[in-house]
């Protein structure tokens, strides 16, 4: 067994994000600009390749893989790449825009990829379209359904702008009331593209307050690395949980790890340095003490950056959420 993943503050990092493709079915305008620069095929990580990093990182102490992009079902050999995650000591999970899993329900259930995060900002199928440029509003609600039924672990995903969607907070909690699933409200971030400012940010205090006017509500116990405070209201079958990154960061329990689409790493969402594997790997040399060294040199909190909101990062989809 290799060293374990650990970062001078002595976080163990053993869970892997893994952005499995830039490009989306869907154009979030809190996610991406209108006309995104896709990198070119040839910078991008071939499946093998891919294999070969995920293989790299579990053997290095990664016990929980998250399949994310863009969206990560819009990959053509996602088949491949969740086969052979199957055959693997590691928890796996997936966050999707949803349009697209009533075509791999039974691939997802008999590969054993039960914890699913599906996106979705509103309850209202026009502001869907506003919102996501696209539409399918039908088709997520129906899929999540179906996810529900299926009994995956369902959450749904909501990042929450003022004056977009931040009168259906309440709304949101009340879908759970008879739904086994958790909704989370997401704090909007910053990243380049997507006209963030700080009046479009809702923060934690703000939601909760918002909610307990309609809702009593009751805090939940959260796990050890949770990036979630969870809460119910007492009766619903569901649960909720916001994430707040922004205005109360959870970096101290950070065991993330972030593997795009071309082959780089980051070690913090926020970071805006990227190190890139892919070539290494290409020219046959060795990553691991590189990946060592990203790992050991991460910052305490949000990649040391006083004021994330005035820095240019990538965008959202390029990243993996
Ligand atoms: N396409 C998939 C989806 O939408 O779930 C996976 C990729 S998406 C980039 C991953 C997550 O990032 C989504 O839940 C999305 O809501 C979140 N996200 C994207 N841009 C964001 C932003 N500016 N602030 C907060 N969360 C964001
Ligand atoms: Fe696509 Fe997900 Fe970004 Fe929306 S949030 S544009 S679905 S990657």
């Amino acid at each position: 067994m290799k060293k374990p993943l650990v970062d001078k503050y002595g976080r163990v990092h053993d869970y892997l994000r893994v952005s499995l493709i830039e490009k989306c079915n869907l154009r979030c305008r809190y996610c991406m600009p209108e006309n995104p620069d896709w990198t070119p095929k040839e910078e991008l990580c071939t499946t093998q390749e891919l294999l070969q990093l995920m293989d790299l990182f579990i053997s290095m102490g990664v016990s929980k893989v998250r399949l994310t992009g863009g969206e990560p079902l819009v990959r053509k050999d996602f088949d491949v790449i969740l086969k052979h995650l199957a055959k693997k000591e590691v928890e796996l999970s997936m966050t999707t825009n949803g349009l697209l899993i009533d075509r791999h329900i039974s691939l997802l259930k008999d590969n054993g990829l039960r914890k699913i995060n599906v996106s979705l900002d509103t309850l209202i199928p026009g502001r869907f379209e506003m919102i996501t440029r696209r539409t399918g509003f039908e088709t997520v609600m129906r899929n999540i359904r179906h996810l529900v039924d299926e009994d995956f672990r369902v959450k749904v995903n909501v990042v929450i702008m003022r004056g977009m969607n931040d009168d259906e907070l309440t709304d949101f909690i009340e879908w759970t009331r008879n739904l086994p699933l958790t909704v989370r409200f997401i704090e909007f971030m910053p990243f380049d593209g997507n006209r963030w400012d700080d009046e479009k940010m809702v923060s934690l205090a703000e939601m909760k307050e918002r909610i307990s006017e309609r809702f009593e509500i009751m805090k939940l116990e959260d796990g050890p690395n949770d990036t979630t405070k969870h809460y119910r209201v007492p009766g619903f079958v569901g649960k909720f949980g916001i994430i707040s990154s922004m205005t109360e960061h959870f970096c101290g329990s950070c065991n993330r790890i972030r593997l795009l689409a071309n082959g780089s790493i980051k070690n913090c969402l926020f970071s805006t340095n990227e190190t890139d594997l892919l070539t290494l790997i290409r020219k046959g040399e060795d990553p691991e003490p590189v990946i060592r060294s990203v790992i050991w040199k991460k910052k305490p909190s949000h990649a040391g950056r006083f004021n994330i909101a005035k820095q240019e990062n990538r965008s959202m989809v390029t990243i993996g959420g």
